[in-house]
């Protein structure tokens, strides 16, 4: 359940999908294999993550470029919008800002399951996660792209959250078991994801060492495959979805403990003395 406020309004999206298809990018970037990039995309701008050459994961994370604190979040997008990313699916924010960063306008991959593709389960691959795995070690790995791609921005190893998107990556969960399978992209070249942003982001992409999905890491010599960003100017302006603090302006951020509370250990509640959101 999403407030009113909130609701999809997928006649906005289908404007700037239209924009989109008849205009030509703004400006490109070209993301060679074992590397991170890094890029700026205005409010009202979209963007699109693209295979290059062949089917290549791509893992995705987003910022409020003003205020980089705010930031994607895997769980509080999963609860609103499911496990995976389609047409219409918003990337949200933590409390207290609590807002859509972005929203999915186009999706060309087509998949033969719907429920079998771009996800954000899990966290994104590391060179510690893929040596403790019986990799080598000291991959390229998606974490250390992505901080490849934030430093010139001034962000740090601190501002990549535990989760984000994966794009081109097809995984289901089982119902039976709740085990994570993968299996190879059905994308092919061309083939892209694009959002819309909802206010002035920051985005990183990490070429992940997944490669088309079929393997955990990348050997010397294994497959791996460029990314193409695009953005495109809209032209449309966004509908500016309120921070938390913006629409309840009596928030203090402060949980006041009703007369008599006690917890069941005793202790004074910590959370009262939570500061203030910005
Ligand atoms: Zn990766």
């Amino acid at each position: 359940m999403i407030g009113a406020d909130y609701l999809l309004d997928r006649a906005f999206y289908d404007r700037v999908r239209s924009s989109s298809l008849t205009s030509r990018p703004v400006s490109t970037g070209l993301i060679p294999p074992n590397n991170g990039y890094g890029f700026e995309v205005m409010a009202g701008q979209t963007f699109r993550v693209v295979l290059h050459e062949a089917p290549q994961v791509a893992d995705l994370l987003v910022w409020n470029r003003s205020d980089p604190k705010e930031r994607f979040c895997a769980p509080r997008t999963a609860t609103l919008e499911g496990w995976f990313i389609k047409v219409g699916s918003r990337l949200w924010s933590d409390v207290p800002w609590l807002r859509p960063l972005a929203t999915c306008i186009t999706d060309t991959v087509v998949s033969t399951d719907p429920e079998f593709h771009h996800h954000f389960v899990g966290s994104h691959c590391a060179p510690e996660w893929i040596e403790l795995r019986g990799g080598p070690a000291g991959s390229n790995a998606c974490h250390v792209n992505l901080l490849q791609a934030i430093e010139p921005f001034g962000l740090s190893e601190a501002d990549i959250p535990d989760g984000n998107l994966n794009l081109h990556q097809k995984h289901r969960i089982d119902p039976t078991d709740g085990v994570f399978y993968g299996t190879r992209s059905e994308g092919s070249a061309g083939d892209y994801v694009e959002f819309y942003a909802e206010l002035d982001l920051l985005a990183a992409v990490s070429v992940c060492p997944n490669g088309d999905n079929t393997r955990y890491w990348s050997e010397p010599g294994d497959p791996l495959y460029p990314i193409r960003i695009e953005v495109f100017e809209s032209g449309i302006a966004p509908r500016s979805f309120r921070r938390w603090s913006d629409w309840r302006s009596n928030w203090t951020g402060r949980w006041v403990p009703p007369a008599g509370y006690e917890s069941s250990q005793g202790l004074t509640p910590q959370r009262a003395q939570r500061a203030k959101s910005p």
